[in-house]
Parts: structure tokens; C-alpha cells; sequence
């Protein structure tokens, strides 16, 4: 059969967000291969030319929205995000189904130092670089050594096999729930998401990313701090970072050239390490029956399957003017309305909100924000492990873009907002969208139509794993 299929680059658009990318694909292994290739560029070159593991990002993003799986060079010759030198790897794979760069940088030394040492939390390439020369090649050597004050540092080579062993999905809706039951008694009616690779189908993920806002835009202030209080009072938080939003209105125009690994933005938010019972990640495949767990003095009781539920995929509707969000889960519509806040005196909550924040911001500028060393937390650990959770705070405005921002994939916003710089003379963040042709910002009240401000067409989370 000497039949050759239609070459699949007429049909490729530019931008990765104009494309489905599905977490399953038909190329993984070139993907797998020119992702080794980025990541090396990564570690190699870090900060003074990105451009090279990008290139080999885009690359690996396009072949992941391929509908079958390549069968020779030709199919994509012509596309211009796969630069000569992708091409070079992938036909040497489609040939001897390796490549010999590839499999020399996996076993090169130097590589897999720096893997290990960057996938400690807090260190970076540098730091890497530096431990590399001083020698060392185990984490001990890094734990006996270094002497950084930094607390993801001291907390990171603390609890290093922990934090490298995959959050499962199970211990995402977990800590979904948990974290929502103390929302729920500082902000109540409050709307959470789980956002970052979960949203986006992932069954494991390196940490856990909640987004959270309230349909009030002043309900906010000072949440995350009574929010943080009250899990530090049951005992769950390890260490964390909170910080205060940096976040102005003059943001939504000003150029700010993207950063090469994920952009920051400026919401509220709180990075740090929490305490999950061990038997949350080994009932796994059990998440569906309810459960119950203690938790320092307080019984939680955590239904998996109603939080399951409730992390399907859904969108959002939004109506500034009756202060409620609804939210459509499958067929059912629920309505998130606007309650009386009512924090009960008994609560471990303190009042005053200054009293909040400054104790919360000597905690975090100090280097071991939490109760205790970690070395010895460590040492006397329970029956749980330790968990990197990000919370983010957004005001309602700015919610559905701050919701795609987190979702990511960090290529995905990358893309989207070249893409709106390029192509609509607009600029995007998780803020908002900025369109320079009418002077004006565009508002969005659900994901939506955040696409449909930027004129393209809708892509779930699921399929936005570039
Ligand atoms: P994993 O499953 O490994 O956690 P992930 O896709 O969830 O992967 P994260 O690093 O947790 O990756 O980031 C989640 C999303 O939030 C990404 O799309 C990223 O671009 C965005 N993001 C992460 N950190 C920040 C930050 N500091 N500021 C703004 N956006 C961020
Ligand atoms: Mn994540
Ligand atoms: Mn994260």
C-alpha cells in the first residue's frame, strides 16, 4: 500500500492555544525525547538563552497535537514551530527509534545531578550549579552541607522524598476539601477551584494549586491570613510563604516581558508545605467511598465522592450585579451566593486584622516560618506526609482570567499570550485582558469568555496540556 497520508501541517495553527492538546497522545516518543532536550537546554543555558528549550518545547507541542502518530518527516517539514534541529532528533527516532544525543545527555553525570538537585524545593539552577561545584552528588552531601537559611530550602531537604513522591489525585480532592471546610468558616461563600495539571486531567501532580474568590469583591481582604490561621490552629500547615498582593491597575498595559519559567503574577497568595494522613494517598483507588480523618483535635469528615463531584469540570456564570456565581456541574446549575459571615467567636481567629498580618508577615521573613526545625519535625513524623499546596486569592473581577492562568499549561499561557500580543494587539495575564485597539480592559464572567475576548475558539482544561 503505497497510500501516504495528507501532510498534517496545513492543518496546524501557529499558536499552541488554537490547538486541542490532550494529556494522551500519539507521540510520546518524541515528545518524551525533545522534552529531555528542553530541559537540558534549560538547566544549560537557564538564564541567558531560554530560547533554545523553548524551541524544543514547541516542538514537543505540536507533535502532542497531532491526531495520529507520526510516520515520516515529511508530515511536518513545514511547519515552523519544529526547527532543524527537532527534526534531526525525530527523524533519527522515526530511523533507529532513539537518539544517541538523548540518550547521551540521560547519561551524562552533570544532567542527572542537576535533575536531583533542582527538583529540590527552593533550589534553583543556579544553587544547582553551585553544589555541583562544590562536589556533591547525593541529597545527604546537599543536607550535610548547605547551610542556606531559606526555609523551602531547610523545609525542601527535610522532607525531600516526600515532596517527590507524586501528589495523587485523591490527596488533591483531599486537601480540596479540607481546605475548603476552613474556608468555608473564614469566607463563607467563597467559591474554590482546583486548578494547575488536576484541572487539566493530570492523576498526579508535583504540588496542589487552589484558586480561590469570592463573589463580593471586598470580601476578600485579610481572608488568606483568617485563612491561614485557622488551618495553622488544627495543625496542618508544615511552613509557608504568604504574600501580599503587589497587583495595580497599571499592570493590566505595562509590557512586563513574560519569565522564561511560568509567569508570576500579582495576587494574594500563600506557597508553603501542609500534613496529609498517609492513608489518603494509599486508599487511592478507593476515593470514592466516604471517609472520615482526625485531624489534630478536630474530626474532619471529608466525603471523596461529593468532592469528586465537585472537581468535574464545569464552568461558571457570573452576575457582579446580585453578587452570586452560578456554576454549572453537568446538567445541575448551583448558585453560590453571597451568606453572613459568620466566624464563630470560639475560633482560635483573632479579631484585629493587623494583629493577623503582622503575625504572619514575621513568620514568613523569618527562615523557618512554622512551628519548629524541620529537621526535627522530620524526625518525629506521624503517620502523614508532607505536601507542597499553593493558595492564590483573586478578586472577582479578575477571577476568570486568574482561573485560566492557573490552569495553565505554563506553554498554554505563554502561547495565549503571545498570541494576544501578535495577533490582537491585546495583553493578557491572570488579571485580566487589555485591548489597545479600544482603549479598554474586556471583562469576562466565565472561562468562556475569556477565549471569546481573545477570538478563539474554546479548549476545556483537559485539552490544554501543552
Ligand atoms: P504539576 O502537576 O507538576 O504541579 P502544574 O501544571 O500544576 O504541574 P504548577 O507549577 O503547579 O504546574 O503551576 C500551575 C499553573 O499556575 C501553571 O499554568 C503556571 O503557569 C501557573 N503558575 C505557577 N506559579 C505561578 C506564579 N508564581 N505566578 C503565576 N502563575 C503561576
Ligand atoms: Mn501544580
Ligand atoms: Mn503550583
Amino acid at each position: 500500500n503505497n497510500q501516504v497520508a495528507p501532510p498534517v501541517s496545513a492543518r496546524i495553527p501557529d499558536y499552541a492555544c488554537q490547538r486541542h492538546t490532550p494529556l494522551q497522545h500519539h507521540n510520546t516518543k518524541f515528545t518524551d525525547a525533545l522534552e529531555i532536550l528542553e530541559k537540558y537546554a534549560d538547566l544549560r543555558y537557564d538564564d541567558q538563552d531560554y530560547s533554545r528549550a523553548l524551541a524544543f518545547r514547541r516542538a514537543s507541542c505540536v507533535l502532542k497535537s497531532l491526531s495520529r502518530p507520526l510516520s515520516r518527516l515529511s508530515e511536518i517539514q513545514n511547519v515552523t514551530h519544529i526547527g532543524s534541529h527537532s527534526q534531526k532528533v525525530i527523524q533519527e527516532i522515526l530511523e533507529d527509534g532513539t537518539s544517541e544525543e538523548v540518550e547521551k545527555i540521560c547519561a551524562d553525570p552533570w544532567f542527572q545531578k542537576m535533575k536531583l538537585f533542582t527538583a529540590i524545593f527552593g533550589i534553583g539552577p543556579a544553587r544547582a550549579k553551585e553544589f555541583i561545584a562544590k562536589g556533591w552528588s547525593s541529597i545527604q552531601e546537599v543536607r550535610d552541607g548547605c547551610t542556606s537559611s531559606d526555609w523551602r530550602i531547610q523545609w525542601g531537604l527535610a522532607f525531600h522524598e516526600d515532596l517527590t513522591t507524586p501528589v495523587t489525585r485523591a490527596e488533591a480532592d483531599y486537601i480540596l476539601g479540607v481546605v475548603r471546610r476552613h474556608v468555608d468558616r473564614v469566607l463563607p461563600g467563597a467559591v474554590m477551584e482546583l486548578t494547575g495539571g488536576f484541572r487539566r486531567g493530570k492523576q498526579t501532580g508535583h504540588d496542589v494549586d487552589i484558586l480561590i474568590m469570592h463573589p463580593l469583591e471586598n470580601k476578600i481582604i485579610g481572608a488568606l491570613p483568617r485563612l491561614l490561621q485557622s488551618l495553622q490552629s488544627h495543625d496542618i500547615v508544615l511552613c509557608g510563604r504568604h504574600e501580599r498582593s503587589t497587583y495595580h491597575e497599571e499592570l493590566l498595559t505595562q509590557n512586563t516581558k513574560l519569565s522564561p519559567r511560568g509567569q508570576l503574577d500579582h495576587f494574594e497568595k500563600w506557597i508553603g508545605i501542609i500534613k496529609v494522613p498517609n492513608k489518603i494517598r494509599i486508599k487511592n483507588d478507593q476515593s470514592d467511598k466516604t471517609s472520615s480523618h482526625q485531624l489534630g483535635n478536630n474530626k474532619c469528615n471529608t466525603d471523596m465522592k461529593e468532592n469528586k463531584d465537585k472537581c468535574e469540570n464545569r464552568n461558571f456564570q457570573s452576575d457582579k450585579n446580585t453578587d452570586s456565581c452560578k456554576r454549572d456541574v453537568g446538567n445541575e446549575s448551583v448558585l453560590y451566593q453571597r451568606q453572613e459571615d459568620t466566624l464563630d467567636s470560639g475560633s482560635a481567629i483573632s479579631d484585629s486584622l493587623e494583629d493577623v498580618w503582622e503575625s504572619l508577615d514575621k513568620a514568613s521573613s523569618s527562615s523557618s516560618p512554622s512551628h519548629g526545625n524541620p529537621r526535627e519535625v522530620k524526625a518525629s513524623q506521624g503517620d502523614w506526609i508532607a505536601r507542597r499546596v499553593d493558595l492564590i486569592i483573586s478578586p472577582f473581577s479578575q477571577f476568570f482570567y486568574a482561573l485560566v492562568g492557573w490552569t495553565g499549561s505554563k506553554q498554554f499561557n505563554r502561547d495565549a499570550r503571545t498570541y494576544a500580543e501578535r495577533e490582537m494587539n491585546m495583553k493578557l495575564s491572570s488579571h485580566g485582558l487589555y485591548d489597545f485597539n479600544q482603549g479598554k480592559q474586556l471583562v469576562a464572567s466565565s472561562e468562556r469568555e475569556v477565549f471569546d475576548n481573545l477570538k478563539l475558539p474554546y479548549f476545556e482544561p483537559q485539552d490544554r496540556n501543552c
